[in-house]
C-alpha cells in the first residue's frame, strides 16, 4: 500500500496493515486537517519505507499539551503523519487520506466524538468514545504486541 503527498515529491510505502485506525473528532484535528476529522492509520515506524524524497518535521501544539511532530512534504506542505509524545517516534500516525487508496483502512474506532461536527453521522457497528480509549481493552492483541515490540517494552 503506497501514499504521499499531494505534488509528488514524497511517496511512501505501508509494509504492512496499521496496528489499529483512529478517526479523530477532536477540535484540534478538525483545525489542522480544516476538516471535521482525520483518518489515522496508527503503524510501526519501521514499516514505512520512504520511496521518494525526505519529510520536513514540524513541530506542533497538540491537544494534550506536549506537541506532536507532524511529517510534510517540503514542497507542498502536505501532512503525511504524525508523532504523538505517548506513542513516540517509533509509532507513525499516517494520515489515511494520503494513501492512494484512502478507502483502504476504515476506522476501528471514533475517538473525541464529544466535540464531533453535528452533520458528521457515526455508524452504528464501530466503536466510539466521547474522549479516548482504553487500548489494552480495545485493541486487537497482536496489534499490542507489535506495538510493544515497535516502542522496545
Ligand atoms: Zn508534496
Ligand atoms: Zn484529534
Amino acid at each position: 500500500m503506497e501514499g504521499g503527498c499531494t505534488c509528488g515529491a514524497v511517496r511512501y510505502r505501508l509494509e504492512s496493515a496499521p496496528m489499529f485506525v483512529n478517526c479523530c473528532h477532536c477540535r484540534w484535528c478538525q483545525r489542522e486537517t480544516g476538516s471535521a476529522f482525520v483518518i489515522n492509520a496508527i503503524i510501526e515506524a519501521s514499516r514505512v519505507t520512504l520511496l521518494k524524497g525526505a519529510v520536513e518535521v514540524i513541530d506542533t501544539p497538540s491537544l494534550s499539551g506536549k506537541g506532536q511532530r507532524i511529517s510534510r512534504c517540503p514542497a507542498c506542505h502536505v501532512a503525511l503523519w504524525s508523532n504523538y509524545s505517548g506513542a513516540g517516534p517509533k509509532i507513525h500516525f499516517v494520515r489515511a487520506g494520503t494513501l492512494d487508496d484512502p478507502d483502504a483502512f476504515p476506522p476501528n474506532a471514533f475517538v473525541f466524538t464529544d466535540s464531533k461536527q453535528p452533520w458528521v453521522v457515526l455508524p452504528p457497528h464501530i466503536p466510539a468514545f466521547p474522549d479516548y480509549y482504553d487500548m489494552k481493552t480495545l485493541w486487537p492483541a497482536e496489534s499490542l504486541a507489535r506495538r510493544a515490540v515497535a516502542k522496545g517494552e
